[in-house]
């Protein structure tokens, strides 16, 4: 295999047991959106069953992945479903996000009475976000309805924050009084029926004790990548996360190139001295952007070296001229560690204009994964894809 991606199960259930614990008494549900943003679904799932008190997922199938892999843990579907969705979800048992009345809600109910039991649901409000969620002055009602009708399960009432990673906390705050304020007129109900809420992504779970409430929703944090520079520097000395994913490949070829000669698509980059470009086996179509900057390195032997020339779509350019004993079969870290060096995803995403959530999110599932724990890693750390 000419690229892998190498998922530390350790690093990952170590960060979950020191954000597990720091949110205690709040629950700590993982979101496993995106192939667990990059890592593997059911592979995560299965490390985490035990240690989480649920996991988030976007779609319906992610849900039915997680319960046909055996997974028993609760299943939150945060994104829309549709209706022909409905019966399986409800034979998993999953519950689904409620920001909805009308046609959606009375399909709902119906699959729920002919099934015979409620469907698990968690109300969404937009405070902010103004993405899904009952306009947070108009929830009321639609909340008591939801409350009434027996076939609806009312578990949770939730929302989403919009700029915590920014450390905006005017804003913020304002979301948390548009939140509260739209649950007063049922805050009897709602506790009396033990309707969990919860508000917090990775960012507001690690840095805001007021924001935990009944639970929180972790997915960045728990793979061990901080949801922006400011969280890591408000939040870094207290508390450790480990990157469970590293990204390696390896040198298919070593070209010896001489100066002033043109390297890739476009003849972006010009070698300025007698030069040893190595060529890797992946490219944008593996999930190596195409836009990075010039100042952008993989890791070769322990040493960074700049990645050359425009990313092909299977294809890319590193020059290893500095590394005078690279050669073809070497191992190539893109994310990951390598002797003292070490390439952060949310590093790679600032060398191609964006932020770690999208490159993991973007790692394509094809790409094969491995998992290890324990002893297993100081082996696999060490050796070369093949
Ligand atoms: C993705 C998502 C989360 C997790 O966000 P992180 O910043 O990765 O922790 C939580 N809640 C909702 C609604 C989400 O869509």
């Amino acid at each position: 295999m000419r690229a892998e991606l190498i998922v530390d199960l350790d690093a990952l259930r170590g960060n979950v047991a020191r954000l597990a614990k720091l949110v205690a008494p709040s629950h700590y549900a993982a979101v496993l959106k995106a192939n667990a943003y990059g890592h593997g679904l059911v592979a995560i799932g299965r490390a985490l069953a035990d240690q989480v008190a649920g996991f988030c997922v976007y779609r319906a199938d992610e849900a039915l992945m997680l319960h046909e892999a055996g997974i028993a843990r609760p299943i939150l579907v945060l994104g829309p479903v549709e209706p022909r969705e409905l019966d399986g979800l409800h034979a998993a048992g999953a519950a689904l996000t409620l920001w909805n009345e009308g046609a959606f809600l009375n399909e709902l109910c119906a699959v729920a009475a002919r099934r015979g039991a409620p469907f698990g649901v968690h109300a969404k409000i937009d405070t902010g976000v103004t993405r899904l969620g009952l306009d947070a002055v108009r929830a009321a009602p639609a909340l008591a309805r939801y409350l009434t009708l027996p076939e609806l399960d009312l578990r949770g009432v939730f929302t989403h924050l919009a700029a915590v990673e920014e450390l905006e906390l005017g804003f913020t705050r304002e979301q948390l009084a548009r939140f509260e304020r739209a649950l007063a007129p049922l805050d009897a109900l709602l506790r009396e029926r033990r309707v969990r809420r919860h508000v917090a992504a990775s960012a507001a779970a690690m840095l805001f004790p007021a924001l935990r409430l009944d639970a929180v929703r972790a997915g960045i944090a728990t793979y061990g990548i901080w949801p922006s520079d400011q969280t890591r520097d408000a939040v870094a000395h207290r508390l450790e996360l480990e990157p469970a994913l590293s990204w390696h490949t390896d040198l298919v070829v070593v070209r010896e190139v001489e100066a002033e000669r043109s390297v890739g698509y476009g003849c972006t980059y010009r070698t300025t001295r007698d030069s040893r470009i190595g060529l890797l086996p992946i490219g944008y179509a593996e999930g190596l952007p195409r836009g990075l900057a010039r100042d952008a390195t993989a890791l070769v032997r322990g040493r960074h070296v700049p990645i050359v020339g425009r990313v092909c779509m299977n294809m890319a350019f590193v020059d290893v001229t500095d590394v005078a004993d690279a050669r073809p079969g070497d191992r190539v870290t893109l994310i990951g560690r390598d002797g003292a060096a070490c390439i952060e995803a949310n590093q790679l995403g600032a060398w191609a204009g964006t932020i770690g959530y999208e490159i993991v999110a973007r790692l394509p599932e094809a790409l094969p994964r491995r998992y290890v724990e324990n002893a297993a890693i100081a082996s696999a750390k060490s050796s070369v894809p093949s």
